[in-house]
């Protein structure tokens, strides 16, 4: 077998990687990347330090370096009275070695899955996003001069930006919300299949790997697993990818402790994983998400809404609570916020809305004695710094692109894009760049 396989969880069959996002056989339950060697780090930049644990059989080209900064927690950690706080931070904070230039851990995503595309497929990826997604796929996209097609709700446009001009991003903007942006996002792969790949989501193991990496760094750095690992949830995948690596940490090390016990997050009033989990349902039924729109815009963190998320299917959310004795929370608003505040002021940085309701969630455990003073307990930051962020770059704004889509038609918005991907390769050659496709 060569670096890795990717395995069915449904049927067990092992396929070679083709940018393969569901199994052969059309079972639903996600593929797994199973890798042949141990886990050495490497002397690469970012969380190429952890290329054994990720999709790529080749040097790296996608450079970055962007990775987590894991450090023990003294702030916070005298507040809610914890001996083994530590943070896994993914932002930007120089001062702590982090320089994730989005401030979301959705970066990773994007350095992974660039990479596994270019040695895999020779197609562009079409990424449907909310937000942050887009942003982590047009900053690395930037930097590394692959072209992505990114499809957002049309009110998402003004929350897009990067730290570079993103020349190879093409736009394309849905009048709708998130669930809209997938399906015009499907719409165009299915239109135009020999030129455009959907990027896969929580299916793409490339997103489930490295967002996993936020486990492996921590552990790296604590010299134990911890025993609890708090996170806030959208659709899971990172914390589905955390649980991916922790098991291949596992299997491979008999000196370490358990698998941690994971405590994910939602933010009230739209958290469909939290009340099927506390009605200990195995699948979110049409009650769960009822009202979507109304409520997804009464929420504080509305990056964690996503109204199918994988929690069902084998592999998915439901499977990792079980296996792990692990709990959910429901976060409002305003236990949010004071959370934001308070680790702001405890610890020195400023933090997102998402990575908030983590915090919250870590709260509301130790208020309630789920965790010991001397438990080993990671917390998942996944997001900020933004302002840290604005003292020392300007930042460019997607939206003020040429290349934003507005077509009605999904025939029309592929005819634009193919003579806007056509555009911009001989615009390049012109330039005499090169463009990795
Ligand atoms: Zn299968």
């Amino acid at each position: 077998m060569g670096k890795y396989v990717l395995r069915c969880l449904e049927c067990g069959l092992r396929v070679a990687d083709a940018y393969t996002n569901k199994c052969p056989r059309g079972h639903d339950g996600l593929l797994r990347s199973e890798y042949s060697c141990e886990l050495s780090l490497r002397k690469l930049g970012g969380i190429w330090k952890f290329w054994d644990w990720l999709p790529s059989t080749e040097k790296p080209f996608v450079n970055s370096d962007a990775m987590p900064a894991t450090y023990k927690s003294e702030g916070l950690a005298r507040e809610l009275r914890l001996r083994n706080l530590y943070v896994s931070f993914n932002g930007f904070w120089p001062e702590r070695g982090a320089f994730v230039e989005t401030c979301t851990f959705k970066e990773y995503e994007a350095i992974a899955t660039f990479q596994r595309a270019y040695e895999t497929t020779s197609r562009i990826l079409v990424v449907a996003s909310a937000g942050n997604t887009a942003r982590g796929f047009a900053q690395v996209s930037a930097s590394c001069g692959m072209p992505v097609v990114c499809v957002v709700p049309e009110k998402a446009l003004r929350r897009l930006w990067a730290t570079k001009e993103p020349s190879h991003v093409v736009l394309v903007a849905v009048r709708g919300d998130y669930p809209d942006a997938i399906r015009v996002a499907a719409s165009i792969c299915d239109a135009c299949p020999h030129l455009f790949v959907s990027e896969g989501g929580f299916r793409n193991v490339a997103r489930r790997d490295a967002l996993g990496v936020v486990l492996l760094d921590a552990v790296f750095r604590m010299h134990v697993f911890p025993t609890h690992y708090f996170q806030a949830v959208g659709s899971g995948t990172g914390a589905i990818g955390v649980f991916e690596q922790a098991t291949r940490l596992l299997n491979e090390s008999k000196n370490m402790r358990g698998m941690p016990r994971l405590h994910l997050a939602q933010n009230l009033p739209f958290a469909p994983m939290f009340r099927a989990w506390k009605a200990r349902r195995s699948k979110i039924i049409p009650e769960d998400t009822a009202d979507a729109e109304i409520r997804i815009r009464q929420m504080y963190a509305d990056v964690l809404s996503n109204k199918n998320p994988p929690y069902a299917l084998k592999g998915g959310v439901y499977e990792i609570l079980r296996a792990t004795h692990g709990e959910m929370y429901g976060i409002t608003n305003e236990e949010a916020k004071s959370a934001q505040k308070l680790f702001e002021s405890v610890e020195g940085i400023d933090i997102d809305p998402a990575a908030a309701v983590a915090v919250a969630a870590l709260i509301q455990a130790v208020e309630r004695g789920v965790i010991r003073k001397e438990d080993t307990v990671l917390l998942n930051i996944s997001g900020g710094g933004y302002k840290r962020l604005n003292e020392s770059h300007l930042t460019c704004l997607l939206c003020k692109m040429d290349a934003t889509i507005r077509a009605l038609e999904i025939e029309e918005i592929v005819k634009e894009l193919q003579e806007c991907i056509k555009g911009h390769t001989q615009r390049a050659t012109e330039a005499g760049e090169t463009l990795n496709i």
